[in-house]
């Protein structure tokens, strides 16, 4: 809806000129395919003529597209869901709303990326609090044989392996591999750690041979996760010829 104020300053700029009655029926083009023009039609005479124009916006208008809510959820006068002030919340418990939909004021992309950020975790959240959280996981996949298990790493350690688990393996590496080895610290309760390591595993499999690879559980390794500086998990440090080059948390 526009208001009188903003009637006055389009009708005041010198560089806007208001076609009314009048519908865009195409977009013309020139030679090189190129827009250069808009095809109008009057709707009172159907008279047609060509305005040109390099660009084309289309606003939309400002009207909710909400009609599918009315009377399960409060909306305002103007259709828009009313939430409760800095939350997504509706007037229906475990009803979250964002988005324009819920924004008479900014409309924006950003903002409504940003509310819909919080109504994901406003529905995290009322789903766990209710007890209605289902986590379904994937069953575990046998792990290739290039992964040393612990009982490997204490039968023997084998260098041409690329990957390896736990401290013994890694002060190994440290000192007899030529190769870059990528150090993953995790904890068991790290739900970030469980993300980040089937991505790192694939990165590695790519630099087969070129790379180790060791995963060290802070709980199990405690006194070289201390040694090695980590504050949190996941945590990867990069190490090549006894010197470490990188260290990142995630
Ligand atoms: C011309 C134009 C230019 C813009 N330019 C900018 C800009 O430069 N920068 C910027 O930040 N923002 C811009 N915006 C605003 C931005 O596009 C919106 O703020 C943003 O897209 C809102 O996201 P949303 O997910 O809330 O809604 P939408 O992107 O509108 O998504 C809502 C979706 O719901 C679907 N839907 C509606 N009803 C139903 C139904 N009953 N069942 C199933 N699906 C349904 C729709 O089809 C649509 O896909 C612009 C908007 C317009 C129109």
């Amino acid at each position: 809806m526009v208001g009188y104020r903003e009637c006055f300053r389009v009708f005041n700029n010198p560089n806007i000129t208001v076609h009314f009655n009048t519908e865009t029926v195409d977009v013309v083009s020139n030679t090189k395919g190129q827009m250069s023009g808009i095809l109008l039609r009057k709707v009172d005479t159907g008279e047609e003529s060509v305005l040109e124009a390099k660009g084309l916006f289309y606003g939309i208008g400002h009207s909710p597209n909400s009609q599918l809510l009315q009377g399960q959820v409060e909306l305002d006068s103007s259709g828009y869901v009313i939430v409760e002030e800095g939350t997504a919340k509706t007037s229906v418990e475990g009803v979250f709303a964002a988005g324009d939909v819920q924004d008479h004021e900014w409309r924006q992309a950003v903002t409504a990326a940003g509310s819909g950020c919080i109504a994901a975790l406003s529905v995290e959240r009322y789903l766990v609090n209710n007890n209605l959280l289902i986590e379904f996981h994937q069953p575990q996949a046998e792990e290739p044989k290039k992964d040393l298990t612990d009982r490997d790493v204490q039968e023997g350690f084998d260098i041409t392996c690329t990957k390896h688990k736990g401290q013994y393996a890694l002060r190994k590496l440290y000192h007899e591999s030529p190769r870059l080895i990528c150090v993953l610290y995790t904890s068991p309760t790290c739900g970030p750690c469980r993300t980040l390591k089937p991505i790192l595993g694939k990165v590695i499999d790519e630099f087969d041979e070129n790379v180790h690879f060791v995963e060290i559980d802070i709980e199990e390794d405690p006194e070289i996760a201390e040694a090695a500086g980590i504050m949190g998990t996941p945590c990867v440090q990069f190490f090549k010829n006894k010197e470490m080059i990188r260290s990142a948390k995630f």
